[in-house]
């Protein structure tokens, strides 16, 4: 199954902006009223069994846990007796249901953090065969036929499967989940292999010596946003030009994302262009996002960025893979040599063991790209496909490596064995 997703934007009548507005509005108390009751069985668990907290308590019945399927049947129950429940779409809310509850799947696996209260709803999605494109209007249950601005046709043989309803300072946009019924093979390891490292310097250097300046997109647009945020203070909280103000300032954070946006999209296409794999670090951006260069690190959109990658490698049949982040700046990439840590000012690589001389952030890379082509060397089922498909190029950068299954010891940066010569020898 192929999935995209398309986007266009809507122009909904008068009437349609009141059933849209409305069923955030539905949506949104059911999401706070189903976080709530998930809360409370939390808080009501949290008591040690041996003593109580100093402050307060909750007393509860004990309940089951509020999965997604018992949330559902009570809103199912509750829907009979509450007319504002009712009045509103059974879709939206249930998928409202799931959305919260792959909140809380997320918290678990991921390390995301816990779901919040929403004091505004900003989507809902709704699951529907009857979905359709007819010239300039969508056909859909709920909005019936709503007109909207075509900027591009549906590619042929697709059929759309949902469809969600976005409410963004500039206006209503439609996102419809669009598949195709055809057998989509994951790439595989092939062609040429680059290596990416990300930093606050540069953006990010690949292996190939390509360097990209950090994008400054808020940057430019900050001193608006200022100017706009010093006169929203003088203004009172909910008066017409408060709210015409918000407005403005919402308009420019928006376009600001889509700046962002469309240059990752850019890259993420130049940097598959003619590679076959590319690998990146396996970073967790929140934890960067919150140090020195907190700003900087969320004004480039990182973590956004290697989403885009990844889904541009699998519509262009290259290969993507995370690797292990540590000490890529501190090991040369010619001889896997320890060198320490290296100061933020230091920009160059200079290897005493063996002379090698490169930029920072490239020699960074080049580590990245051998760990990822160890990675697919030691898995046993993959290596017979790289040694047939693989460019000559390829085959000669994991030489030893390929067949064996041997791990080098470039796995461990600090574990010095008395092969490293030999190995790394090879590898070069
Ligand atoms: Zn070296």
């Amino acid at each position: 199954m192929l999935n995209l997703t398309y986007n266009y934007k809507l122009q909904p009548t008068a009437k349609q902006i009141e059933i849209i507005e409305h069923n955030l509005d539905v949506c949104r108390s059911v999401w706070n009223y189903a976080l709530y009751i998930r809360k409370l069985w939390y808080n009501s668990r949290s008591c040690e069994i041996n003593k109580c907290s100093l402050h307060s308590e909750y007393i509860v019945e004990p309940f089951e846990y509020p999965n997604y399927h018992f949330q559902s049947s009570e809103l199912t129950l509750a829907k009979k007796t509450n007319p504002f429940l009712k009045s509103g779409n059974a879709q939206a809310m249930q998928q409202t249901l799931r959305k919260l509850d792959r909140a809380f799947n997320d918290m678990k696996s991921k390390g995301m953090g816990f779901p919040r209260y929403k004091k505004k709803m900003k989507s809902f999605n709704l699951i529907s065969n009857k979905i359709e494109l007819n010239g300039n209007y969508l056909k859909m249950p709920l909005l019936k036929n709503i007109k909207l601005r075509k900027s591009r046709d549906l590619p042929d043989g697709f059929k759309i499967k949902q469809v969600q309803i976005i409410k963004k300072a500039s206006g209503y946009y439609a996102n419809l989940m669009i598949a195709l019924d055809v057998e989509v093979p994951t790439p595989i390891p092939h062609g040429h292999a680059i290596g990416i490292d990300v930093g606050i310097q540069s953006m990010l250097a690949t292996s190939d010596g390509l360097t990209i300046a950090r994008p400054k997109f808020l940057d430019k647009a900050l001193r608006k946003i200022e100017l706009l945020q010093r006169k929203l203070r003088n203004k009172t909280i909910g008066s017409k030009k408060w709210y015409r103000l918000q407005h403005r300032i919402a308009l420019l954070h928006e376009a600001v994302a889509n700046r962002r946006k469309d240059f990752h999209f850019k890259l993420a296409h130049q940097l598959c262009d003619q590679v076959g794999m590319i690998f990146v670090e396996d970073i967790n951006f929140k934890s960067w996002s919150k140090g020195l260069f907190c700003k900087q690190s969320l004004d480039m959109g990182l973590g956004q960025f290697f989403e885009i990658l990844e889904y541009v490698c699998s519509q262009t049949d290259t290969f993507f893979s995370k690797v292990d982040k540590d000490f890529t700046s501190q090991i040369c990439p010619n001889c896997n040599t320890h060198t320490g840590k290296k100061e933020l000012s230091v920009r160059v690589h200079k290897c005493d063991e063996c002379g090698y001389e490169q930029d920072r952030d490239i020699a960074a890379s080049e580590i990245i790209k051998n760990r990822g082509l160890e990675k697919i060397a030691v898995g046993a089922p993959v290596i017979k496909r790289t040694g047939a498909v693989l460019g000559s190029q390829s085959v000669a950068e994991v030489p030893s490596v390929v067949g064996t299954g041997a791990v080098s010891p470039m796995s461990d940066p600090f574990k010095k064995q008395p092969s490293d010569g030999v190995l790394a020898g090879a590898i070069a």
